[in-house]
């Protein structure tokens, strides 16, 4: 970033016909200059290069921060979807890793800057469409992220009782659109398909004790079909071995320590783990050398206690691949999983599986498919890879349409976490200054940015909630947490979040 600085430092810009020596000046000079220019009676704000942004996630408040700080004179404009911003921040990351969401401090100081302006309960793609974005601004950046998930693709998979991670996630989360789930918790044995850290945020708030949850903001109704829930066993199923698994070492760490909870492996999964140890790089050994432990050695007496005395377990099985969902007789809901036993070709991280030909059948009566998230095209006129589901891009410039960018998971895939989501969001910001630094992308003409677009949106009846309404949103959230005991009660419908935000 700082490189970036010194090389806006040592340009001129053109805005509107006004020669802007040096846009690293503070607004007030900008607006000097541009007042005796060309623009006439047009304000800072209808000369300078105007960018809007997708979708409020980390993506989109990374790719906001750092075109801000890059340029003095960029506006930036956050459109999103609902009422109340953050993406996955406040939706996906796990109730009880409260740590993760201080990025939420730095997204709202970005949001506050005099630059940034944000707008959500605008659904772009069907209140307002990306062409009419484009007309309105110099640069549109997308930054939806992934909402849709990777299916199995195997029979039985709509049967009651299997659930995506997404959204089982979002149940637990309080995302409006999968508040209705109500997901059946009246069985003993859950399987959950795929071993990355979603599976394991997964299991670990079906094993959760209560009394761990109800101090976090994990929604109300959760809580509370969690702790009439009969769920005792959890597998974790994985097509590959344990070298290939996807989980890091912190999520299964907090597995292996999970209160009244005991580990169950297959020792057999580990035979030829050992002797590769040595040749895998440091994290993988690290995370490697943990699960061995937790599946092959005797722990001491107090860890033998501690485990002998756990009414819950949970434990990965490898090797396996879901191949259909089994049905009870009356074909209502699931009775169990049928799993293609593999074998591994190739060796290391990127060996692939390889069905054996054998099968095996997992009784039990939830499924989570937890094989990824995936991202969706929004509007017929961006390109969009439907094989990658991502929108191809170079260095976050859309192919074959100039003007349009990407960040986050919707131009690497889903894959990553916050910090890497930032760095790819500051690489499309870099890319997106240079070309406006190089002429490339053309920010002479004025662009009305969101006093056309707020226009359209109110002829269409679409009222945008601001940054201030979020934050009358946030207090009634942070109050009804309070009083029991929990950072927040998050509210849990669309309609109830506008009549906090306008009222
Ligand atoms: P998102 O966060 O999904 O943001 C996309 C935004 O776009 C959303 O606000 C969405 O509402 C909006 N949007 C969608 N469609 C439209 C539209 N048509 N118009 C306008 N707006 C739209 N990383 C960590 O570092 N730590 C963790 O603990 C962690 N936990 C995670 C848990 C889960 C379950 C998941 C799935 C991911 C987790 N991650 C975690 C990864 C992290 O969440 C991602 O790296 C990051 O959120 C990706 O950011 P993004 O902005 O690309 O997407
Ligand atoms: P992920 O890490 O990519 O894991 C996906 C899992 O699904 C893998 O085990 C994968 O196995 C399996 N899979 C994929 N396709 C499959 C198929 N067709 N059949 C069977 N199995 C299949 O994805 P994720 O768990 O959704 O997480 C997404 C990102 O968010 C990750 O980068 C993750 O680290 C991050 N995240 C971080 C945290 C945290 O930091 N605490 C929490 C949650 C999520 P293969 O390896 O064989 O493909």
């Amino acid at each position: 970033m700082e490189g970036t600085n010194k090389f806006i430092l040592n340009h001129e810009h053109r805005h509107c016909g006004t020669l802007i020596v040096n846009a690293g000046f503070p607004r007030t000079v900008v607006a000097v200059t541009q007042g005796i220019g060309a623009c006439g009676k047009a304000s800072l704000s209808s000369c300078s290069p105007k960018v809007c942004i997708v979708g409020s996630g980390p993506a989109g408040f990374y790719t906001a921060q750092h075109l801000i700080k890059a340029r003095q004179d960029v506006e930036v404009d956050i459109y999103e979807r609902l009422p109340v911003p953050f993406g996955l921040v406040r939706f996906g990351v796990a109730p009880d890793h409260p740590e993760v969401k201080n990025v939420i401090n730095t997204f709202t100081q970005t949001a506050k800057h005099s630059r940034c302006s944000f707008y959500g309960n605008v659904n772009v793609g069907k209140n307002v469409s990306i062409t009419e974005l484009q007309q309105a601004y110099h640069a549109v950046v997308l930054s939806y992220g992934a909402e849709g998930n990777r299916s199995m693709g195997v029979p039985g998979e709509d049967l009651a009782g299997v659930y995506s991670a997404k959204d089982f996630v979002g149940w637990y989360n309080g995302l409006p659109s999968c508040r209705e789930l109500s997901p059946d918790l009246s069985c003993e044995t859950a399987v959950i398909l795929g071993q990355g850290n979603v599976a394991l945020d997964v299991a670990r708030i079906l094993l959760s004790p209560i009394d761990i949850l109800k101090k976090t903001d994990i929604t109300q109704p959760a809580l509370e079909a969690l702790a009439e829930s009969q769920v005792r066993r959890v597998l974790i199923v994985g097509r590959r071995g344990p070298i290939q698994i996807a989980c890091t070492i912190k999520e299964l760490r907090e597995m292996v320590n999970l209160p009244d909870t005991r580990p169950d492996m297959v020792a057999a999964d580990f035979d030829a783990v050992k002797e590769a140890l040595k040749d895998l790089p440091r994290p993988r050994k690290r995370l490697t050398e943990l699960m061995l432990k937790t599946a092959l050695e005797v722990p001491g007496e107090k860890e033998q206690e501690r485990r002998s005395k756990a009414s819950r377990t949970w434990g990965f099985r490898f090797f396996r691949s879901p191949v259909e969902v089994l049905a009870e007789p009356s074909h209502s809901r699931i009775a169990g999983i049928r799993l293609a036993i593999n074998k591994l070709e190739g060796s290391g991280e990127g060996a692939h599986a390889v069905l054996t030909g054998e099968v095996e059948d997992v009784s039990c009566g939830l499924v989570v498919s937890s094989i990824g998230y995936k991202s969706l095209p929004i509007d017929p006129s961006v390109p969009f890879d439907s094989r990658k589901a991502i929108i191809p891009n170079t260095m976050g410039r859309v192919k074959q349409a100039a003007g349009l960018y990407c960040s986050g998971w919707l131009k690497t895939g889903p894959t990553g976490v916050i910090a890497t989501t930032m760095n790819n969001s500051f690489d499309t910001a870099r890319s997106l200054v240079e070309d406006m630094d190089s002429g490339t992308l053309d920010v002479s003409a004025a662009k009305p940015g969101s006093q056309s677009i707020s226009a359209l949106l109110e002829k269409r009846g679409v009222k945008p909630v601001t940054f201030s309404d979020w934050e009358k949103i946030d207090n009634v959230e942070m109050k009804k947490g309070e009083s029991s005991g929990k950072p927040r009660e998050k509210l849990l419908t669309v309609e109830e979040m506008l009549h906090v935000a306008w009222t």
